[in-house]
């Protein structure tokens, strides 16, 4: 497909004897070192299991988290090497205590057919994402820190591309990060960078509804805040037939067209920004969906009781859409070409409050089309429901799914064209 154009497989690359690169993105959930979901973990398996069969020796590279210090063992990758071991009992996975330096030179070039060796956290040096993580007392002092994070920014990408022959990203969920590992390293490798098959599948299956969607082409949008996923909205409108919305971001746009929301969620500074989605839909092709009823209560814990309402009391908050809305969303997800689906119906942590996002789930296994979920946690709730198998594609990236379907360009992907 034409996102594609100018972009290497994997399978294009001569990897006989050659050291790989492999960016994946192994920031998987982790509570007090155990990890919780694995699902990115075995996603990018087929690349490295594919760079073995064909001689190449992997250097895995990702990120973990949000690090403050250099390092930080709360952040290390080291879980992440063991769960990897047990998923590949056939190879043997080395763990390197660092991820650039002469040490770590030496033990890429020690690699034989086989192992994989899996560099510590990517993160553990600030020059990753290339912003200065000190507390700076004046502006200036900043823009300085801020260029010189820059300038070492360089010689940290050198440093990994001197660990490797040639370069795959199969990290789909950095891919808006335009960092080291992402971008800042790649034309370190000429023409020897190629994308893996979770990178492929993902532009694929995303760029397939945005760049080419069935009609009717329905969005289905929840989470916390409307802010967060403006742009995604504004060109959902140009693009889709209906968009459906849940959660949180509901009560800030039901509140900026005057209905009362009483003590639900709603970002007060973002009112402006709502009134403005809602004129834009309404000057559009596109029928933009609120919840008609919801589910209820006064406080956010498993004692209070909650109840389904059209019209809000006093003191009560919206936490899930109501059966009414439920049934409609269904219907119009069930009649779809083309889904996506982004963000939570309601607060689904909690059981009492799953009800209307467990519904979207369903009515996405049962709808015929093409059913893509955006990572974070509506991806995350489709599998604790059990039913990731029953829809098209689920995927691996929040953020840089958002972005793809916005229409943006992801500078992971631009780093992988050849010109
Ligand atoms: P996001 O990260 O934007 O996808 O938002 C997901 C979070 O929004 C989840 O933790 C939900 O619990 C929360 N959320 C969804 N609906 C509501 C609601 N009606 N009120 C408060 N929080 C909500």
């Amino acid at each position: 497909m034409a996102y594609l154009d100018g972009i290497k497989s994997v399978e294009d690359l001569n990897l006989d004897g050659k050291r790989v690169f492999v960016r994946v993105d192994f920031n998987v959930p982790l509570d007090n070192g155990v990890i919780t979901d694995d699902f990115r973990i075995r996603q990018a398996i087929p690349t490295i299991q594919y760079i073995i069969r064909n001689g190449g020796l992997p250097i895995v590279a990702s990120h973990l988290g949000r690090p403050k210090n250099n390092p930080d063992p709360a952040f290390s990758l080291k879980p992440v090497a063991e769960r990897l071991s047990e998923l590949l009992p056939e190879r043997e996975v080395i763990f390197a205590e660092d991820c650039v330096g002469d040490g770590i030179v030496e033990q890429s070039k020690r690699l034989q057919p086989g192992q994989i060796l899996l560099l510590e956290n990517l993160r553990f040096y600030e020059e990753e994402e290339g912003k200065p993580r000190g507390k700076y007392a004046t502006d200036e002092e900043k823009a300085a820190a801020k260029k010189a994070v820059k300038e070492s920014q360089k010689k940290f990408a050198e440093s990994l591309a001197a660990l490797a022959d040639v370069y795959v990203n199969d990290a789909f969920g950095t891919c808006h990060r335009a960092h080291a590992s992402m971008a800042t390293m790649v034309p370190h490798f000429g023409e020897n960078k190629a994308c893996g098959y979770l990178l492929q599948k993902e532009i694929k299956f995303l760029g397939g509804i945005v760049y080419d969607p069935e009609h009717p082409y329905v969005a289905i949008l929840g989470g916390a805040k409307v802010s967060d996923k403006i742009g995604v909205i504004e060109s959902l409108i140009e693009k889709c037939d209906q968009i459906c919305i849940g959660g949180a971001m509901a009560y800030t746009l039901l509140a900026a067209k005057g209905v009362d929301v009483a003590a639900s969620r709603v970002e007060s500074d973002a009112l402006d920004i709502a009134k403005n989605i809602l004129d834009k839909a309404a000057n559009s092709k596109c029928e933009l969906l609120l919840p008609v009823d919801h589910v209820v209560s006064t406080a956010l814990d498993d004692t209070t009781p909650c109840t389904v309402v059209e019209k809000f009391a006093a003191g009560q908050m919206g936490l899930d859409i109501g059966p009414k809305t439920r049934e409609k969303y269904a219907d119009v997800i069930r009649k779809a070409k083309s889904v996506f689906w982004n963000g939570p119906m309601g607060v689904f942590e909690n059981p009492r409050y799953a009800e209307g996002t467990i519904a979207v789930a369903k009515a996405l296994t049962e709808c015929k089309g093409n059913t893509v979920v955006g990572g974070g946690d509506s991806a995350a709730a489709i599998r604790q429901f059990g039913m990731a198998d029953k829809v098209t594609h689920v995927s691996t990236g929040g953020g840089a799914s958002l972005e793809l379907v916005e229409g943006k360009e992801l500078p992971g992907v631009e780093a992988l064209r050849i010109k």
